[in-house]
C-alpha cells in the first residue's frame, strides 16, 4: 500500500482551516507565522514559498523577514528577539540552513519556546525527552500522523530508525518509544546495517542518500517511512529505492507526496498550538 501523507496533509489542513475561521468568526485575531529567511539558497526560498502557501491554504497570517547572508549572528538574534515580544506573532521559524560563520544552535535557543513551532529550542527539545506537553519537530510528528492514520499498532513492535539528527531521527526514535515501540536508532557508524534494518516491522529512514535502502535492508511485509529528500537528475527521490522495495513491504511513503507534505500540515498544527496556548 502506498500512502500519500499529501491526501493526508489536505485534511489536516482543512480542519485547520475550519478552527482558524472559527475564530475569525469570534472577532479574534488570526494565527500568525513569521519566518526569517537568511541569503537566498534556492531550496530554502522554496521551502519558504511552501510555508506562505500553508498560511494561506489554512486561513492563516504569514510575515516573512528576509535578511543578507551577510547579516551577523548578533543582529539575526535582535530580528529573533523583536518577534518574541511581537504580540501578534504566534510562531516563529528561522528557514536552516544557516549561512557558515552563524552558529545555528545558539540562534534557535534565542527563539521563545512558546514561539518555537519547529521544536528546536533546547526547552522543547528536554520536554520532549521527558515526555512532556512541548512543541515536537513537524517532520517527526508527520511521520507519526501517518502511522497513526494507518492504525499501526507500535506496541512491542521492532521499529528501526536510521538516522539521528536532531531535526529527525532523534524525535522520531523518542516518539516510537513513547508508544512502546522497540527502538533500534542506526546512523553512520552502525556496524551490519542491512541485518538490523531487515528485523524492523516500522523502518523509517532520514538519512539523505538517494535510494539507499534496497530490498536487502527491508523485511517482508514492513511498514517503511521514507523521509529522505534528494534531488538526481533534477527529480526528487527519497533515501529508499522505491521500485525496489515495493513488493516486499505492507505499506511505504512515496517521495514525493509523503512525509514532506505532512510536515508541513504538522507546522500549521504547531502553530495553531502556539495561538491557541498563548
Ligand atoms: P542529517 O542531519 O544530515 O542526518 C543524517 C543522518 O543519517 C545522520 O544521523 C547520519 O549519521 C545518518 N547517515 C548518513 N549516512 C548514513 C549511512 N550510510 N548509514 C546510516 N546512517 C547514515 O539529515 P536530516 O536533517 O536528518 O535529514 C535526513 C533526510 O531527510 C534528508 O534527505 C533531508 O532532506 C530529509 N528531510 C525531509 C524532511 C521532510 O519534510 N520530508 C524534513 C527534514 C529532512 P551520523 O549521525 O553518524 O552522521
Amino acid at each position: 500500500m502506498i500512502i500519500y501523507g499529501s491526501e493526508l496533509a489536505l485534511r489536516y489542513k482543512a480542519d485547520i482551516r475550519e478552527k482558524v475561521n472559527k475564530y475569525k468568526e469570534e472577532g479574534k485575531r488570526i494565527p500568525k507565522l513569521g519566518v526569517i529567511l537568511v541569503g537566498d539558497n534556492p531550496a530554502s526560498v522554496s521551502y519558504v514559498k511552501g510555508k506562505r502557501k500553508a498560511c494561506e491554504d489554512t486561513g492563516m497570517a504569514f510575515e516573512l523577514k528576509e535578511l543578507k547572508d551577510t547579516v551577523s549572528q548578533d543582529e539575526l538574534i535582535a530580528e529573533i528577539e523583536k518577534w518574541n515580544d511581537d504580540e501578534t506573532i504566534d510562531g516563529i521559524l528561522v528557514q536552516l540552513p544557516l549561512p557558515e560563520g552563524i552558529d545555528e544552535n545558539a540562534v534557535i535557543e534565542h527563539i521563545d519556546h512558546k514561539k518555537d513551532v519547529d521544536g528546536l529550542t533546547s526547552y522543547n527539545a528536554g520536554k520532549l525527552f521527558l515526555g512532556e506537553d512541548g512543541f515536537v519537530p513537524c517532520t517527526p510528528l508527520g511521520v507519526m500522523a501517518i502511522l497513526k492514520e494507518m492504525n499501526v499498532d507500535l506496541e512491542g513492535k521492532n521499529a528501526v530508525v536510521i538516522g539521528r539528527s536532531s531535526l529527525v531521527g532523534l524525535p522520531v526514535s523518542k516518539l516510537l518509544l513513547n508508544k512502546h515501540a522497540t527502538v533500534t536508532v542506526c546512523h553512520s557508524r552502525t556496524k551490519n546495517l542491512k541485518e538490523i534494518a531487515s528485523r524492523a516491522d516500522v523502518l523509517v529512514v532520514a538519512i539523505g542518500k538517494a535510494r539507499f535502502i534496497n530490498h536487502e535492508y527491508v523485511k517482508e511485509g514492513a511498514f517503511v517511512i521514507d523521509v529522505g529528500v534528494n534531488r538526481v537528475d533534477g527529480k526528487l527521490c527519497g533515501d529508499v529505492d522505491f521500485d525496489d522495495v515495493i513488493d516486499k513491504v505492507s505499506m511505504i511513503t512515496p517521495v514525493p507526496k509523503g512525509v514532506g507534505p505532512m510536515t508541513i500540515a504538522m507546522l500549521m498544527n504547531n502553530v495553531l498550538k502556539a495561538y491557541e496556548e498563548r
